[in-house]
């Protein structure tokens, strides 16, 4: 019990602790967040409008874990930044772009513009993520988030809008144009329009052990007008319900199956999930399923960790014979890899056919769909956290 009790307060002591750096760093770099939109912002609210706005007026209490992702994000973005200053390269961290856009002002906080002055003349913009498992393609918010930066960029590049702050947030330069910053900052003479140079965005996502990077991205008119148009609707909603004209409930919520809805802070009253019937006596075992499958998850990794090592002994070994180890034995070998049907090629392969032989119009489409076979439905249970 006391060691418990001690455990507790050691965790509250941390928990305390991260929530003081995080409520510093965002003071210090972000300053005000409620008198603008951010980039981040115009991204979470082309997901989910109800999230954008609730993130921006209600309080919540971090717990330790979800403070510890958020710290995370932070963490590897320095790493990231140091990797990048050891080469020499001339970075400007967090460059900040002040934007007034039908009367709302918009914030972008770029993580880092890789800057070569004349005569290369190239910018590229890196937006770092952290992510517990890396996706298959970018998050749309992320994308948003990216085009934003870089419209931003090319349209205020000649305007005295850029400022650049030192890491503990006091100001290096304020209210200067982009290529004045970078003369003031990295001494390199840039061109006076973005046109004259080449710009590029990308989007570096990173796990604990994987990084992947996903562009490049470049000037897309439609996109930055996206990116405005959802920075108007949030500063109208925020307007209203700041004024008592509207209520969280009367905001849009994400459509269909949104990821991020387990881990939304205010995901309890959410109407995208009704509240339906009550059954109070199953929550020992739901919460009972979801510890034993947090407990599948790292047991599966432990055995790919032993596995993977095992494989390396024997490999190392030099033999292909079973090793003996006690009272076990093991050996490693090659698996012939499993064999698909690649449908995109068959379908060229029978368009091609029907067409050399004369056969007429056949639609290669249709005629696999009726070769598909779909096989009996199967029951699903989706258990999500009520936060
Ligand atoms: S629970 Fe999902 S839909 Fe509801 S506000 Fe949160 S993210 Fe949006």
């Amino acid at each position: 019990m006391m060691n418990t009790n001690r455990t507790e307060g050691l965790r509250a002591l941390i928990r305390q602790g991260l929530q003081a750096v995080a409520h510093k760093d965002t003071l210090a770099h972000l300053g005000d967040r409620s008198s603008y939109v951010g980039m981040s912002d115009i991204g979470q609210h082309w997901e989910c409008p109800r999230a954008a706005l609730a993130r921006k007026v209600l309080p919540i209490t971090n717990s330790l874990e979800r403070l510890l992702t958020l710290q995370r994000g932070h963490w590897f973005e320095s790493g990231v930044g140091q990797a990048l200053a050891v080469l020499g390269l001339h970075v400007l961290p967090q460059l900040e772009i002040n934007w007034q856009h039908q009367g709302v002002l918009i914030k972008a906080h770029l993580d880092f513009v890789l800057v070569w002055g004349a005569p290369v003349n190239a910018i590229r913009i890196l937006e770092v993520k952290s992510t517990d498992k890396l996706p298959g393609s970018p998050y749309d918010s992320h994308l948003l988030q990216l085009h934003g930066q870089i419209g931003l960029l090319t349209k205020a590049w000649s305007k005295p809008v850029f400022s650049l702050r030192a890491e503990d947030g006091t100001l290096l330069h304020d209210k200067m144009t982009f290529p004045q910053l970078c003369l003031a900052h990295l001494g390199l003479q840039l061109p006076t329009t973005a046109t004259e140079a080449s710009m590029e965005a990308w989007l570096l996502c990173l796990s604990m052990k994987e990084v992947k990077a996903f562009g490049p991205y470049g000037f897309n008119q439609a996109m930055l007008d996206t990116a405005f148009d959802h920075a108007t609707q949030l500063w109208d909603e925020l307007t209203a319900f700041r004024a008592g004209n509207i209520t969280l409930a009367q905001v849009d919520c994400a459509q269909g199956f949104y990821p991020l809805c387990s881990y939304c802070e205010h995901n309890g009253d959410c109407p995208k999930f009704p509240q339906g019937m009550q059954m109070p006596q199953w929550e020992p075992a739901l919460e009972k399923l979801t510890t034993l499958k947090e407990q599948r998850t790292a047991l599966d990794n432990e055995i790919k960790e032993i596995e993977a090592v095992l494989k390396l002994v024997h490999r190392q070994a030099g033999t292909r014979d079973w090793v003996q180890a006690g009272k076990h034995r093991f050996r490693m070998s090659v698996a012939v890899g499993r064999t698909t049907l690649d449908k995109n090629a068959l379908r060229e392969e029978l368009a091609e056919i029907f067409h050399t032989e004369h056969l007429g119009e056949i639609d290669v489409d249709a005629l696999l769909t009726r070769c598909e076979r779909t096989g009996a439905p199967s029951e699903r249970l989706t258990i999500s956290s009520i936060n």
